[in-house]
Formats: C-alpha cells, sequence, structure tokens
C-alpha cells in the first residue's frame, strides 16, 4: 500500500489541511493518509489550545465519508515528545510493506533540515510537499533540490488554500462567519464545545 502520514496541530483542522492530503493522495496515487494530531502542552491557554480529544474528535469529523482518510492517535497516546521521525519509525514498523510519504505544507518544508534526526526521516518516506502561498513553488522546488541528497521529495502543483488555523482561531474569537474554511460539522462542533473563546449556542442567545 502507499501510505501517507500527516502530522499537525490541527487546531483546528481546516480546508488547507484537507486540500493538501487530497492534493497529495491524487497526484501520488496513494492508497490512504493518517492524519496524526500532535501532543500539545496541557498548560497553554484553553481559549487557543484545544484539547487531544477535541482535536481527534475534528479530524473524525472532517475526514468522515472521504475514502482513505484515517485518525491515528499515536502522538497523543505517547509518552515522550512527539518527534516526526518516532511517528515514521512506528508507521514503519507497523506497515513494512508500504511505501511511506510524509505529508507537509510549504512552511515545513523550508525548515525541514532543522528537525530533529531528518536524514533518518528521509530514509524511510518520500517527503511530499504543498503549496501554502501564491508564489513559493520556486522556493519549494530549490529546496527540494537541495534535500534529494537525502531522499525523494516531491513537489505537488496544486494550487494554494491560503488559510491557517491561527488565523481561524482569531476569527472564532470574533464569532465570524468560518464556513468557508472549515467543514460545517467541524464549526459546529467548535461552537458547541466552545472552543477558541468563541460562545456557545447558550451565551449567543
Ligand atoms: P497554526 O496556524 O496554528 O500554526 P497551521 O494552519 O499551520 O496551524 P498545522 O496543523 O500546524 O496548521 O499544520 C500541519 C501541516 O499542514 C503542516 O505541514 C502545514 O505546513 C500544513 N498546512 C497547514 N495549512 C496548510 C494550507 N493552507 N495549505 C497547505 N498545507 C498546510
Amino acid at each position: 500500500m502507499r501510505t501517507g502520514i500527516f502530522g499537525g496541530s490541527f487546531n483546528p483542522v481546516h480546508n488547507g489541511h484537507i486540500h493538501l492530503a487530497q492534493a497529495v493522495m491524487e497526484e501520488l496515487s496513494l492508497d490512504r493518509i493518517f492524519f496524526v494530531p500532535s501532543k500539545i502542552s496541557p498548560h497553554r491557554s484553553i481559549a487557543e489550545y484545544a484539547s487531544g480529544e477535541d482535536r481527534v474528535n475534528m479530524l473524525r469529523l472532517a475526514c468522515e465519508g472521504i475514502d482513505g482518510f484515517e485518525v491515528s492517535d499515536y502522538e497523543l497516546r505517547n509518552e515522550r515528545v512527539s518527534y516526526s521521525v518516532y511517528t515514521v519509525e512506528h508507521f514503519r514498523s507497523n506497515f513494512p510493506e508500504d511505501e511511506l510519504f510524509l505529508l507537509v505544507g510549504s512552511d515545513m518544508l523550508l525548515s525541514f533540515d532543522k528537525w530533529y534526526r531528518f536524514e533518518d526521516i528521509l530514509k524511510n518516506v518520500t517527503l511530499s510537499v504543498c503549496s501554502r502561498e501564491d508564489g513559493d513553488f520556486e522556493a519549494l522546488k530549490r529546496k527540494a533540490e537541495e534535500l534529494a541528497l537525502y531522499g525523494k521529495i516531491e513537489v505537488c502543483t496544486a494550487p494554494p488554500v491560503m488559510v491557517s488555523s491561527t488565523e481561524i482561531r482569531k476569527n472564532f474569537e470574533k464569532n465570524q462567519d468560518l464556513s468557508c474554511y472549515l467543514n460545517e460539522n467541524v464549526v459546529q462542533y467548535i461552537r458547541l464545545r466552545g472552543l477558541f473563546g468563541c460562545k456557545t449556542a447558550d451565551e449567543v442567545s
């Protein structure tokens, strides 16, 4: 099987994440992609950071009905710091026959050679990148060529969907309509749980 691993804080998951996963799945003919939410320190402010459980629930809602999209709570369950190299090694030992792909957005590719044991990551996966901003394609191609020394890098050609979780969290605080950036069920979940400082239906009425 051709299996993708897609890590991130997903705080919350948005259409940019889903777009990246769909673009890579289509362009590189993947069979499945595991979304792997990372641990966030429990000391962080609740208005800004949703719990692991809430982030998994939002991911499940966003992936519902999309063939091959799965959610893994591996990093949340694990005691140790969630370095990507450990996650990749976990998937490598669970699926020894699979060809593995690690999905990242452009910001992550550009800083990839600062990641802990990035050379070992590239021994196990094809790094699969998607643009996040208009005009970053050439920079991605150059970085991919530099990193090709260590392993395989694929840069997808899909145009970017420019949205970030930070922007979304800010807009929730202001109670703005976000349905064009997020799955409708995720919007409802956030409102119901009063995440990211947004008012619940009871508070609004
Ligand atoms: P934050 O704004 O909180 O930093 P984020 O929107 O960057 O969050 P993360 O969950 O940190 O989202 O990102 C997980 C992965 O998804 C990273 O590899 C990131 O580059 C990628 N990604 C996030 N948003 C997009 C987007 N709009 N297009 C393509 N890739 C994206």
